[in-house]
């Protein structure tokens, strides 16, 4: 069934994706490792790990290992790092995929219940150690390293990777150089155990393009393969954002000087308008902050969204153009000459790019551009 419906669509292209892929990995000679959590930002995980994986790139991180498990039920068996928490009982379950799972060791405890649970199977996974420099969140503290360390030894636990995580990448500041400095410090110390390591990373997006000397082995990229920007700071020219937001005009109205708009009445006309109606609101991700702030295009031009943002509307202002019902609508992308950025609604919003696009609700279909072409 080809339901058009209202005609409200996220349009993701995987070509961008991948040529973002390729630029990031032109910074750098150390492996790239997409990170695909949340549904990629957003943005869709498993149509983008797909292509990428076809591309080549063989090792994948994801937040929590519901999420490595999906990259798998979907026929993607390769690397998959699994930064976060997930409850040690899981590991009876998933030791047929011990290849392709590579969970994070995140505490002591977690460790030793993963021993106890898995008993001589523990030495089928192989480990990264998320060690920390100064994020202070999940990585193993350096007064924890020595027991670690030691049952790690008496347990013969495989040990993939040592990591670490930037927490100023993108303001560029010297905590990033403090940050390597004393991952090197704690992974000499690993070292020094007699644990053999044969992967180290800890750059983010912003970690390896501002400082791509600290590249290490893999880097880790999740926003700027997206192609959103990963500083305030600075604009990538090359990085090229992936996802467009779209949708139509419904109904065009006429709005008279002392009438006013949606819920709470917070816009009210001082002029005779024109507006026209949306069928987005809040529930598709679109921030309600961005009342009476943001803007769409809609024949090339910015229109001014008009009061609160409904559940499943939105008004804009269409008083100066020719707007018809049908009309494309974008809230996210370019049409003609303008563009609306995620970075310009996420300033306009009070947050962050990252959490403009993983926000958008499963409400708004994905589709996705691949060769030029919809795929299906
Ligand atoms: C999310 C995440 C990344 C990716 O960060 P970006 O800023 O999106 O590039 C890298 N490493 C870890 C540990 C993360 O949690």
């Amino acid at each position: 069934m080809n339901i058009t419906g209202r005609d409200t669509f996220a349009i993701v292209n995987i070509d961008k994706y991948l040529e973002n892929l390729n630029f990031l990995g032109s910074y750098t000679n150390a492996k790239i490792m997409p990170v695909v959590k949340a549904d990629a930002y957003g943005h869709g995980m498993i149509a983008l790990a797909r292509e990428a994986l076809k591309e080549g790139n063989n090792m994948f991180a994801v937040a929590f290992l519901e999420e490595a498990l999906e990259l798998l039920d979907n026929g993607m068996l390769c690397n998959i790092l699994i930064f976060n928490y997930f409850n040690p009982k899981d590991f009876k379950n998933i030791v047929d995929y011990s290849n392709y799972l590579k969970p994070t060791i995140t505490s002591i405890d977690f460790l030793e219940k993963a021993c106890d649970i898995l008993g001589k199977d523990i030495s089928k996974f192989k480990f990264h150690l998320n060690i920390d420099t100064g994020i202070n969140r999940i990585g193993i503290k350096e007064k924890e390293l020595p027991t670690l360390t030691k049952l790690i030894k008496d347990h013969h636990i495989k040990i993939e990777g040592v990591y670490s995580h930037f927490a100023t990448a993108d303001e560029k500041d010297g905590f990033v150089e403090d940050q390597f400095n004393k991952y090197l410090e704690l992974l000499n110390f690993i070292l020094d155990q007699g644990i053999d390591i044969k992967t180290r990373h800890i750059a983010n997006s912003a970690g390896l393009l501002f400082f791509p000397q600290y590249s290490l082995d893999y880097v880790r990229p999740g926003i700027a393969t997206f192609g959103m920007q990963p500083s305030n700071l600075d604009n990538i020219e090359e990085l090229k954002p992936i996802m467009e937001f779209k949708s139509v005009i419904v109904k065009v109205n006429e709005l008279n000087s002392g009438e006013s708009v949606g819920y709470g009445r917070t816009f009210v006309a001082t002029k005779k308008m024109k507006t026209a109606i949306i069928p987005v609101g809040y529930a598709d991700g679109y921030f309600r902050n961005l009342s009476n702030k943001a803007e769409v295009l809609i024949k090339g031009k910015k229109c001014r969204l008009l009061g609160n943002i409904s559940m499943d509307q939105m008004v804009v202002d269409v008083s100066e153009i020719d707007a018809n019902v049908g009309d494309e609508v974008v809230l996210i992308g370019q049409q003609e000459d303008q563009r609306i950025t995620v970075e310009e609604l996420a300033q306009k919003a009070g947050t962050i790019n990252y959490e403009i696009t993983s926000k958008i609700t499963k409400r708004v279909p994905r589709i996705y551009i691949r060769g030029g072409k919809c795929l299906v």
